[in-house]
């Protein structure tokens, strides 16, 4: 899935909505420093799920709300939207409305308020964090994608061992959402399996 448009607003420094637009071809965020282009990078990996405050340069997830500046009140949401093209790469779960996937954009987006409350929506429509994730799970586009190439990860691709570099390859085949879903119903068959021994303790006692 190819990224269109990423809009922001009340994130980090981003105070106000900010639109970029990704046409064909390269683009090159430029800009002095402490301007925001990593804060533009951040909010392209929250919104697809990271929810790691320190991956995202901060303390807590409240961090990436508007803290306010000389001139500025903080504010009390974040929101990001990222709009991809829809390739028909993008996999559909079930809980996902059927008409969503012939329509020609995808938008993803996540909202946080300062009270904690979060909202994910896939166009417009309040969703799950794991219907984000296994939407993106195997376009290459997602947290664990390689859609985003930080500084260090450049050494650690090149350093890393064979099966670290597997999963890196496993994203890229588009099985990782094959695994998360096996390692899903993994845990849901021990469960039965519990239950199931314990009716069968009950039963015991009572025959
Ligand atoms: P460099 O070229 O030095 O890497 P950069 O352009 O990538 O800089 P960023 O790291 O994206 O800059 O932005 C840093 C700026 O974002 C700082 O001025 C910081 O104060 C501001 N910032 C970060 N979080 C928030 C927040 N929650 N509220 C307001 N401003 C924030």
């Amino acid at each position: 899935m190819r990224l269109r448009r990423i809009d922001i607003v009340g994130f980090k420094s981003f105070r106000d909505k900010m639109s970029l637009e990704f046409s064909e071809g390269m683009t090159a965020i430029v800009g002095p420093n402490g301007c925001g282009k990593s804060n533009v990078v951040d909010a392209m990996k929250w919104a697809m799920g990271d929810m790691s405050p320190k991956s995202l340069r901060g303390q807590s997830m409240e961090d990436v709300i508007f803290a306010g500046s000389e001139s500025a009140r903080p504010l009390g949401m974040a929101e990001v939207t990222l709009t991809f093209e829809n390739d028909g790469s993008a996999q559909w779960d079930d809980s996902i409305p059927r008409e969503f996937r012939e329509i020609s954009e995808i938008a993803v987006t996540r909202r946080l308020h300062r009270s904690g409350d979060s909202e994910y929506l896939i166009n417009r429509v309040g969703c799950r964090l794991m219907d984000i994730q296994n939407l993106l799970a195997g376009t290459g586009v997602g947290k664990q994608g390689y859609s985003i190439i930080e500084q260090n990860q450049v050494g650690f691709i090149v350093s890393a061992r064979p099966s670290e570099r597997r999963l890196l390859i496993e994203e890229a085949s588009g099985i990782t959402r094959y695994k998360a879903q096996r390692e899903r119903t993994v845990k849901r068959l021990e469960k039965a399996e519990e239950n199931l021994q314990r009716s069968e303790d009950v039963l015991l006692e009572v025959t």
